[in-house]
């Protein structure tokens, strides 16, 4: 889904993988010296291209990596030998000899998961590294408080684990004053100090800024890598990673009151122009942005005003009203941007009535993307 052909793209998006890096510097620098920063790169790297981001992370140092699923972490081991690889939805049960020849660390989320692995390991007749999962609090994954005591109980279980990592996840990291992250983190110290002294890693990207106390040894970073704001309603500690940005291919000069586009749920009711750039829905800009979100003009030098869109977002176009710019800036073929420089990804996704996440996840399906300080690998 790189930029392929040599026709100018209409639409594109832009992923500068500079930033990506500094946003994970930035991240590492800020934990203690007794921590360190992974990455989480689960689905494609959050739509933004692991085959891009893992390399680039690894070469600046990153030595953790976390995926969701079996396929996203063989598919990370071609590309990167060396490192460790977390699988965080687990072994599903007869993959455990695939995960095992691809040095793929599941994450161990039941007992029955644990014996599995250990048998593997017995299998083989060597050690095979694992992260234990313990449910702190959010009753989805990892191992229930009856599990981790009877684990507690028989160490033994975890006699051919090694190297292991102790994890947890936070339900509401993002808020700081929430009273779960002290809950949860209390439950994960209780449950740490029963079970045989092993590494622990609590904190994604919020968990990194609620303080030295939730980073332990390993931090699991992914949104703030790609530029959502950690810690939302204050500013936004990362930097912006992508921009989309597509050129108009129709103009509409109204005169006479009429609707604009499925539904006619705009109605332009005097002289308005509108431009209709091809971003849609099915590119992941959300239809609820229709009559919601502004755009802007890409032209750098031009501070441009907001571009309302007007009227609701179809499969692949959008409608923009560009009667605030004179004449003369807008044309067939003039750079429009959709998601960049003021426009975060926070902020359309608040305008979507969503999250940076599910906003960042669905573009990328089918825009070319384009990547600005590629290295060579
Ligand atoms: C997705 C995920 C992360 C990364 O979370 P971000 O909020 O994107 O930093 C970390 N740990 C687990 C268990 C996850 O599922």
């Amino acid at each position: 889904m790189t930029t392929g052909g040599n026709a100018p793209a209409d639409a594109k998006l832009i992923i500068d993988l500079a930033v990506i890096r500094r946003n994970w510097l930035k991240i590492d620098r800020k934990i203690p010296s007794s921590s360190r920063a992974g990455a989480v790169v689960k689905a494609d790297a959050y739509g933004l291209g692991v085959a891009q981001i893992a390399p680039l992370l690894a070469s600046t140092g990153c030595e953790d990596f976390f995926v969701a699923t079996v396929d996203e972490g063989l598919a990370l081991r071609d590309l990167l030998p060396d490192v460790r690889i977390s699988v965080l939805n687990g072994a599903p049960e007869g993959a455990e000899a695939e995960l095992a020849i691809a040095k793929l660390q599941p994450a161990l989320n039941d007992l029955g998961a644990i014996e599995r692995w250990h048998e593997q390991a017995r299998r083989m007749d060597t050690a095979l590294p694992a992260v234990i999962h313990l449910d702190t609090g959010m009753a989805r994954l990892g191992l229930s408080p009856d599990e981790a005591a009877q684990l507690a109980e028989q160490p033994e279980r975890l006699a051919r684990l090694t190297p292991t990592l102790l994890m947890s996840h936070l339900a509401c990291a993002n808020e700081a004053g929430h009273p779960m992250n002290g809950d949860q983190l209390a439950r994960f110290h209780v449950l740490r100090r029963r079970l045989p002294a092993m590494p622990a890693s609590l904190a994604a990207s919020s968990g990194v800024f609620l303080g030295a106390e939730y980073t332990f040894d390993l931090v699991r970073p992914g949104a703030a890598l790609y530029g959502i704001n950690p810690i939302p309603g204050q500013l936004n500690p990362m930097a912006q990673v992508l921009r989309l940005e597509a050129r108009i291919v129709a103009l509409r000069e109204i005169d006479a009151p009429q609707s604009v586009g499925y539904g006619a749920a705009y109605r332009a009711s005097g002289k308005t122009r509108i431009a209709t750039v091809p971003i849609g829905y099915a590119d992941g800009f959300p239809r609820a942005l229709g009559n919601q979100a502004s755009a802007m003009l890409a032209d750098g030098d031009a501070a441009s005003p907001p571009l309302p869109v007007v009227g609701q977002v179809s499969m692949d176009l959008v409608t923009l009203d560009v009667s605030a710019l004179p004449p003369e800036q807008v044309r067939i073929g003039t750079a429009i941007i959709l998601i960049g420089g003021a426009r975060t990804l926070d902020t359309l996704a608040t305008e979507a009535g969503t999250i940076g996440y599910e906003l960042l996840i669905g573009l990328g399906q089918r825009v070319p993307r384009a990547y600005l300080n590629e290295v060579a690998a």
